[in-house]
């Protein structure tokens, strides 16, 4: 039996795991893909303490990833397909073995909003995109829209001016929500053009994206707009089909934690992006994943 698990391996995960393997804990620490989360694909981060030059997503977390993993603890790359978190003994079946712990963490975070709208699905992949690092460099010379008014839409946009000759950034309402520095350099940039007021009601394109039928909201007006590229970032989904019926989630389906990141079962503790909460960022993650290792650590004392 393990002390704890930890689902997940981006800056909360990976936090919680070098805490818990100082704190001399047994634990496994899963991750279905590669450590990183959306924090690999994002270009630079700028507001993460410590680095005033910035430092790529990728180059993060590869750094934390040495860090855990210089503490003794390696990261299993195995897929959770069932969790029994309401029992003392918490039972986490992956895909290649069943483990049992007396605490888990939760940092399995959050996925891309889709746009659900026509197109989308059958286009994804062949010119719709839910990552601007990774696709950006394909549009080189080429006009692309961005989907969404918050910080991702906008700082992906920025990116994006990189390679694109032309970005509308597409936003239903005529406001921004990003903060105001990228606001600032958004509307500096002569290659992004906001389209407000609007939403994208059909992608068209048979084998690639050809275009975006626009709505806009006030005036009820429908406009086609030729594009090669739809970027969509609307926000986040939690990934929480394997907690659904046994957590208290808030009405958007993130999971409710007290101050000490413990869940409505006991035991069971969630941190990062998948959390209920106002702000998602790196350094709000790793505090979290500190804060929960900790909780784990102790709740884990009492129970001996
Ligand atoms: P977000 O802040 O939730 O913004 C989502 C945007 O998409 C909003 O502008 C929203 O419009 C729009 N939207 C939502 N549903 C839509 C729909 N169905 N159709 C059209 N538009 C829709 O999401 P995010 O930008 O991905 O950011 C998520 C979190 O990560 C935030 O806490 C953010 O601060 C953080 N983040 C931080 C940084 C950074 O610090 N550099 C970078 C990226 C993300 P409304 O504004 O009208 O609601």
């Amino acid at each position: 039996m393990e002390d704890l698990i930890i689902i997940g391996a981006a800056p909360a995960g990976l936090t919680a795991g070098l805490y818990a393997a100082r704190a001399r804990l047994k634990t496994v620490l899963l991750e279905k893909l590669s450590p990183g989360g959306q924090l690999v694909s994002t270009d630079r981060i700028e507001n993460y303490p410590g680095f005033p030059d910035g430092i790529s997503g990728f180059e993060l977390v590869d750094r934390m990833r040495r860090q855990v993993e210089k503490f003794g603890l390696e990261i299993r790359i195995q897929e959770v397909t069932r969790l029994e978190l309401t029992g003392d003994r918490k039972v986490v079946v992956t895909d290649q073995a069943e483990f049992e712990a007396r605490a888990v963490i939760l940092a399995c975070g959050a996925a891309p909003r889709k746009l659900g709208i026509e197109g989308e699905e059958a286009l994804t992949g062949k010119g719709v995109s839910y990552c601007a690092t990774c696709d950006g460099p394909f549009y080189r010379d080429q006009e692309v829209a961005v989907i969404g008014g918050g910080d991702s839409a906008v700082e992906e946009s920025l990116f994006l001016t990189r390679f694109a000759k032309k970005v509308y950034l597409i936003h239903r309402r005529n406001e921004l929500r990003a903060t105001r520095l990228l606001q600032e350099r958004a509307f500096a940039s002569e290659k992004i053009s906001p389209v407000w007021d609007t939403i994208p009601i059909r992608i068209t394109g048979s084998t690639a994206v050809e275009g975006l039928d626009l709505k806009n909201v006030k005036t009820g007006e429908v406009s086609h707009l030729p594009v090669d590229g739809v970027f969509a970032f609307i926000g986040y989904e939690p990934n929480n089909a394997l907690v659904r019926d046994q957590l208290d989630l808030d009405e958007r389906g993130f999971i409710r934690t007290n101050h000490d990141m413990e869940t409505s079962v006991s035991g069971v503790f969630a941190a990062g992006d998948v959390r209920s909460k106002m702000l998602r960022q790196v350094s709000t993650a790793v505090g979290e994943g500190a804060t929960a290792a900790f909780a784990a650590e102790k709740y884990i004392g009492s129970l001996e």
